[in-house]
């Protein structure tokens, strides 16, 4: 049975992917500090044969007893207003936490993908986004933990592949959104659904001018393991290229869940980017993957995972 070590777990993406690997039959040992995370996202898994859970904090030294094939680093808090809450955790475990697993991958002879995001182009100049655009980031700005974190995460990650040789992957992962999203990490499709719940009004930031591409989870996952067992080293965009502004999007949730409220304009954080879209001409060539989930379809699916928990469960999300 080959063997792979899951960071961030108990994470929205990062639970997905132990679903995925334990469904393939593969041993996964699932570790998270539940900073962000919910325990609630694998207990399912707990009591599997082929799964593990260690509850550690990955910019400490990490430890695997036994053969590892496979690394996926997910751990990271993700969401606006989570990083900007915790920025120097933030900080940390894009680069003590990168650097311990590239470590451990290069003792174990492991090979590595590490979660990237579209936050290394920043506030971009060049629309769409394709690999090769170097971005434009604010260092300095609150923002900045988590753009920089990230880059500096990329470049560590390459030198380990040149320097040491060790096998990597970079996912250049675009805004995604699924069932086991927290509805109060204040990332925009939580945020939404929450409020529709709540019969509260829609918060659009700003004029709601700017855009966004939204990928289904299932859709993510699909190409991450497609990445993980290609043979390409350099980064690739993962997201869906269907774009949409903020505020129509506001209307699309409004219309789904037949909400009687409305929206209601808040300012729009620092450094928000303006326009955001994958080029996935890479992964297209590269991966044969493209998104199969259409907004509509996804967003249905979310909306019924959400409406379908215990108001006791509904709670839980919104810690
Ligand atoms: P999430 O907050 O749901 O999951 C992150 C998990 O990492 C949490 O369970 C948290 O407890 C854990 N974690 C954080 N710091 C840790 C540490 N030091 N040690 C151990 N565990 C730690 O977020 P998510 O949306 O699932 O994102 C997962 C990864 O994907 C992140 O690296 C994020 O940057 C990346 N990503 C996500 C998106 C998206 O749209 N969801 C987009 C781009 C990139
Ligand atoms: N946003 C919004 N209302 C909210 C939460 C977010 O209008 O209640 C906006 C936010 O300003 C951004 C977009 O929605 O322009 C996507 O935000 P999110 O935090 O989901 O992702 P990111 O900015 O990291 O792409």
């Amino acid at each position: 049975m080959e063997r792979v070590l899951i960071t961030g777990a108990a994470g929205f993406i990062g639970s997905h992917l132990c679903d995925r690997f334990v469904s393939r039959g593969f041993y996964v040992i699932g570790m998270d500090n539940l900073i962000t995370g919910d325990m609630g996202n694998i207990s399912h898994l707990l009591p599997l044969e082929n799964f593990e859970f260690h509850h550690h904090d990955v910019t400490k030294f990490v430890h695997v007893q036994g053969t590892l094939d496979y690394i996926l680093h997910f751990a990271s808090p993700a969401s606006p207003i989570d990083y900007l809450k915790i920025p120097i955790q933030t900080l940390k475990v894009s680069s003590l936490g990168i650097h311990n697993l590239l470590g451990l991958a290069k003792d174990k002879r492991a090979r590595i993908l590490i979660a990237s995001t579209s936050e290394v182009y920043g506030d971009p100049l060049v629309h769409p986004q394709s690999e090769d655009y170097y971005g434009n980031v604010n260092t300095i700005s609150p923002r900045g933990v988590y753009d920089e974190a990230k880059r500096f995460q990329e470049s560590m990650t390459m030198a380990y592949h040149r320097f040491h040789g060790i096998e990597t992957r970079i996912a250049r992962i675009f805004n995604t959104y699924g069932p086991r999203m927290r509805l109060n990490d204040g990332r925009v499709i939580p945020a939404f659904m929450g409020q529709a719940l709540r019969g509260e009004d829609l918060t659009v930031f700003g004029d709601g001018a700017q855009t966004r591409s939204f990928c289904y989870i299932d859709d993510q996952v699909e190409g991450l393991y497609r990445l993980l067992f290609s043979d390409y080293s350099n980064p690739v965009n993962i997201g869906n290229p269907e774009e949409i502004t903020i505020r129509e999007f506001a209307e699309e949730i409004i219309k789904l869940t037949g909400t009687e409220q409305g929206i209601v304009y808040r300012p729009l954080p620092q450094d928000d980017p303006m326009q955001r879209q994958p080029d996935i001409g890479r992964a297209r060539e590269i991966l044969q993957w493209e998104p199969e989930v259409d907004r509509a379809e996804g967003m249905r699916r979310t909306y019924e995972y959400f409406s379908r928990l215990s108001p006791e469960e509904l709670r839980k999300k919104e810690h």
